[in-house]
């Protein structure tokens, strides 16, 4: 299966230009969607709670704030890009009310609709529209005549028009630029939890553990470890980000790469591939979703494991380290992108 590519000459911005648009939230995504489809001539409106600290941003650049009901009140095309573990709380008291008859409900994330958490009603288009990149990218990529590949997907075509909508929705962010890959909001919700749990950052930040525990409980200094097995992953994951695994192999040393290819595979053996089909049977029946929205409503084992993360070693050696190279900055502002 090859995913189908749309670019500029398959989207009608006209679609768009018709419609009254809400961007609830005001975030990485939701300040860029915002922005350029004010850009593009979208008729926009912002819907942030009162007190929000958001809200002071998204007025200074000049958009009409509103709270998030009176936005999806007015709106027809209401986007949602407000936390996942709060969108289901917000659609019931702010959304739900509020929509009418051929209104259309986008997503950056399938995750709410793909778990049921959110059970829009008949009649409204359910669609989704998922940038490939941190908000203050898209933003910048857009603002440079560019743009950021999106995913699209159409869970719900009420009104026989969602994917122009979806479409037209990502051109005025500048995503048919780069080109727009049609999705499910299964497949989407289904490969970003895997890619993030068992790849991204789960697995990555596990091997980085385990690497560095292994040179240092072997009598190695903590700061030659930590250059190792964490500092130099940005070269690396730079490589392998520009030019795939083999541009990565070509270009560190012959010795690195015969001890890559035949020790590698040592590392993530058959039972580590066995478990990360248990980790994708967990998010293909829902047992993970569960177990997330059950604990996102006190934090109290999740604050435990983040206080563990905080506590191993390599975090104070890497800190002192880190200071001795200023050029190291931290990540982007805004930076989020899993
Ligand atoms: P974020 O945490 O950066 O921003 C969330 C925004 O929602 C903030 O403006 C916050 O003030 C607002 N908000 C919080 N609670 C609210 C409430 N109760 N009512 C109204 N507004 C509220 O979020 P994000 O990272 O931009 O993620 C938004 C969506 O985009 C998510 O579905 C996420 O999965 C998806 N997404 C994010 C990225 C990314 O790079 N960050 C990429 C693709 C998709
Ligand atoms: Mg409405
Ligand atoms: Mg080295
Ligand atoms: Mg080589
Ligand atoms: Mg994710
Ligand atoms: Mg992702």
């Amino acid at each position: 299966m090859t995913a189908e590519v749309f670019y500029d000459d398959d989207a009608d911005l006209s679609v768009i230009g018709d419609r009254k648009v809400a961007v609830l939230g005001y975030g990485s995504q939701g300040h860029a969607h915002a922005l350029s489809l004010r850009d593009s001539g979208v008729d926009v409106r912002v819907g942030l709670p009162e007190g929000s600290k958001s809200r002071p941003k998204a007025e200074e650049e000049g958009l009409r704030v509103l709270t998030p009901a009176e936005a999806a009140a007015e709106a027809d095309v209401i986007m949602v890009l407000i936390p996942d573990t709060v969108q289901a709380e917000v659609y019931e008291r702010d959304i739900a009310p509020n929509l009418s008859r051929g209104d259309a409900l986008l997503f950056g994330h399938g995750f709410n609709i793909r778990y049921d958490l959110i059970n829009p009603p008949e009649g409204v288009d359910v669609a989704m529209v998922a940038p490939k990149g941190p908000g203050h990218v898209v933003r910048r990529q857009f603002v440079d005549g560019k743009g950021v590949p999106c995913l699209i997907a159409v869970e719900q075509d009420a009104t026989g028009g969602a994917q122009a909508l979806a479409l037209a929705y990502a051109k005025a962010i500048g995503g048919t630029r780069a080109g727009v890959l049609k999705t499910t909001f299964t497949e989407e919700t289904e490969t970003d939890l895997f890619g993030e749990q068992a790849v991204l950052c789960g697995g990555v930040a596990e091997l980085i553990r385990a690497g560095f525990d292994t040179l240092v409980d072997a009598g190695y200094a903590p700061e030659a470890a930590y250059f190792e097995v964490l500092h130099e992953l940005k070269l690396i994951v730079d490589m392998v980000n520009e030019g795939g695994l083999s541009n990565m192999w070509y270009s560190v040393s012959d010795t690195a790469e015969y001890g890559g290819v035949t020790r590698g595979p040592r590392i993530v053996t058959d039972e580590t591939r066995a478990e990360m089909r248990r980790v994708l049977g967990e998010i293909q029946d829902g047992s993970f979703a569960r177990e997330w929205v059950a604990e996102s409503k006190t934090y109290e084992q999740f604050e435990k494991l983040r206080e563990d993360q905080r506590n191993h070693r390599i975090e104070q050696v890497g800190a002192g380290l880190r200071d001795m190279m200023p050029w190291v900055g931290r990540a982007a502002k805004g930076g989020k992108t899993a």
